[in-house]
């Protein structure tokens, strides 16, 4: 592929764009500099730089962020930053966009991609993929609770009770709450529904997917072919 469409479905702006970044010097492909925009690249395992910034060529972006609180994921947040302002610009240029949300209060694990049949399928309510919450709730909470939780609660505009797939204490005011729905606010309406309160909430795996160790809040990597692999 010339390098011009390369650098333009990287997110690297308009063919033009594209051509002039490359004219005046500003990458270098597989190590070597190149002014040529029409130079002819294998795609696999590209690797290019732009203005000195490191990138590999992917057809398409799959990614995962660790979501601060304060952020929306949202392109048009209403009170705070959108965590898209968290990404490098040529993956926004790309159409990267959340699967799933999370409150703004709510830190931990999300996934982008720009992939539009990925988006739809893992979005759609037919997605079962258990997902995990550290949940700090406002008081101890007892067996009762967790029962209840495991069993069902009814939410207002819900048709029939919901129940966590897991329930596992933590401490006293900790839950980890496994749910394979995705419904809005729900981990918070599922604790207001047993008397309870979410004072901090934080979603550590999705599928086989865990939060990793070593992803400090703001940041965000690719994910590796196997974690892909295991969402499909
Ligand atoms: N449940 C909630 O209440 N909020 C989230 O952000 C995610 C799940």
């Amino acid at each position: 592929m010339h390098l011009e469409r390369i650098l333009h479905a990287q997110g690297f702006g308009s063919r033009k764009n594209c051509r002039i970044l490359i004219r005046h010097h500003a990458v270098t492909v597989n190590g070597e500099p190149c002014d040529n925009p029409f130079a002819d690249f294998d795609t696999d395992k590209l690797a290019f730089t732009v203005n000195e910034e490191p990138w590999e060529y992917r057809e398409k972006a799959y990614l995962m962020l660790n979501k601060p609180a304060n952020y929306e994921c949202s392109h048009k947040p209403q009170h705070h930053p959108s965590v898209f302002a968290l990404l490098p610009h040529p993956l926004l240029e790309r159409g990267v966009q959340c699967i799933g949300r999370l409150d703004e209060d709510t830190t931990g694990l999300i996934l982008l991609s720009d992939d539009g049949q990925f988006i739809h399928r893992m979005s759609s309510p037919k997605w079962k993929v258990p997902k995990i919450y550290e949940v700090g709730a406002k008081h101890a909470v007892d067996a009762d609770q967790i029962r209840q939780l495991q069993e069902g609660v009814q939410l207002v505009d819900e048709p029939a009770p919901i129940a966590a797939l897991a329930c596992e204490q933590i401490s006293d005011q900790v839950l980890h709450l496994t749910l394979a729905e995705g419904k809005y606010h729900q981990v918070k309406r599922m604790l207001a529904a047993v008397g309870n309160r979410v004072e901090s909430l934080k979603r550590i795996r999705i599928g086989e997917l865990v939060l990793p160790d070593d992803l400090a809040e703001g940041q965000w990597r690719w994910l590796t072919e196997s974690e892909l692999a295991s969402l499909n």
